[in-house]
């Protein structure tokens, strides 16, 4: 048996705190028994941590009306107290520029979106974004000190190690720059980068229709496709951040060549341009995803139908990846995904019928909870920061001093 001294019961509890504020930064409000649960410690012990912790207002009880004490036991769920910052999320469309504030608690604070022309540069585009998000900070009196870190959504391919946009789409205001780096030196705080589609996604697992579910795939159905895979709650970025690009997925090797240097890839049949492309003739020549969503939602049979046979396609190329990953649920959002079950369902049915019978009818598919106006990759940026910001043992220190 060995002797524990002074110094290593201290700093063994000074560990123990920052495993219970590394959880509750993750999941939000916790009871003290999962608390315990997850990090393998005695309810005791984790009562008596956060009891100094709540005195040393750190932490905070939450839910005390519903709860209440039963059986001798304190029911009510702690949080990280919301004095201590907040997360913030940016999220950058073509045309649109999205802030979420999420306090410690994971209670959203406000969302908010603006318009920019399609042509603004990336100078143009920091300078709107930080006007959104002081605004939205001063609003709950706020400043920049209390963002425990900022998570940046923008379209292309972002290279992990660095926080660089790759070369991608035409028209790419932010390809060739490292936004990492750009944010870190005009906001002074910690940035994480990655692309709309994982914020998304981190979104949807955080506060959405995935629910912490361990295992998700989000696709996302726009001018493009793309994917973010969420693997034993860890959003999966692969060997150089490239992982996703399901729309550069070939499903016709001899189809027409595609920007990408591919042939026959996957947007060519069933993201929006294409979509757009057969159903113009019939709904007109200005129509929009929305003009199709709204066809697709009032029984348009040209609509459905087009819709229902795009949505085959990109179900196929999800049964592939169904039968390498085995996601368990996959959530389908973006614009086209506003139409409904035309898309669920039809997505349900190629993967039932073309993956493997271990998965096809166990993998769940449903519509994404966060619906583009509601700010979904600004709430993933957010999301994001919570789930694995790489400052985090120095917030977590800062904290429980
Ligand atoms: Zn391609």
């Amino acid at each position: 048996m060995s002797l524990v001294t002074g110094g290593s019961l201290q700093s063994l509890r000074r560990t123990n705190q920052e495993r219970i504020l590394q959880l509750l930064l993750r999941n939000g409000a916790m009871h003290r028994a999962e608390i315990a649960r997850q990090i393998d410690v005695s309810r005791a012990t984790v009562s008596t941590i956060v009891s100094a912790m709540i005195d040393r207002g750190i932490l905070v009880q939450v839910d005390v009306p519903q709860s209440g004490r039963v059986d001798g036991r304190v029911r009510e769920r702690v949080a990280i107290s919301r004095t201590l910052g907040v997360a913030a999320g940016l999220d950058f469309t073509l045309d649109r520029i999205a802030v979420h504030l999420s306090d410690l608690e994971h209670r959203a604070l406000v969302s908010r979106a603006v318009q920019v022309p399609a042509g603004a540069d990336a100078t143009e585009r920091i300078r709107v974004a930080a006007g959104l998000l002081d605004a939205a900070l001063a609003d709950h009196r706020l400043g920049r000190d209390d963002v425990v870190g900022l998570g940046v959504g923008v379209p292309g391919q972002v290279a992990t190690a660095t926080g660089a946009v790759g070369p991608s789409l035409p028209g790419q205001p932010w390809a060739g720059l490292n936004v990492r780096e750009l944010f870190e030196e005009h906001f002074g705080q910690p940035v994480m980068v990655d692309n709309n589609t994982r914020m998304e996604a981190m979104a949807e697992y955080l506060w959405g229709a995935g629910r912490q579910a361990p295992t998700m795939l989000h696709v996302n159905l726009t001018s493009g496709i793309g994917a973010a895979l969420i693997i034993d709650g860890k959003l999966y970025r692969g060997a150089v951040g490239g992982a996703g690009e399901l729309g550069h997925v070939s499903v016709d090797p001899d189809g027409p060549p595609c920007p990408c240097g591919n042939r026959g890839c996957l947007i060519q049949q069933a993201a929006a341009p294409a979509v757009l492309a057969q159903l113009r003739p019939i709904l007109g020549a200005d129509a929009t995803v929305s003009d199709v969503v709204t066809a697709v939602r009032s029984g348009d049979r040209a609509a459905v139908g087009v819709l229902a046979d795009a949505m085959g396609v990109v179900g196929q190329a999800l049964a592939n990846l169904c039968n390498l990953l085995d996601p368990g649920l996959i959530v389908i959002g973006g614009p086209i995904a506003a139409a409904g079950e035309v898309v669920t369902d039809a997505v349900r049915t190629a993967v039932q019928r073309y993956a493997m019978p271990a998965v096809n009818f166990s993998t769940e598919v449903v519509q994404a909870h966060f619906e583009e106006s509601t700010q979904a990759g600004a709430r993933g940026g957010a999301a994001l920061v919570l789930q694995e910001a790489p400052h985090l043992s120095s917030v977590l220190r800062r904290l429980a001093r």
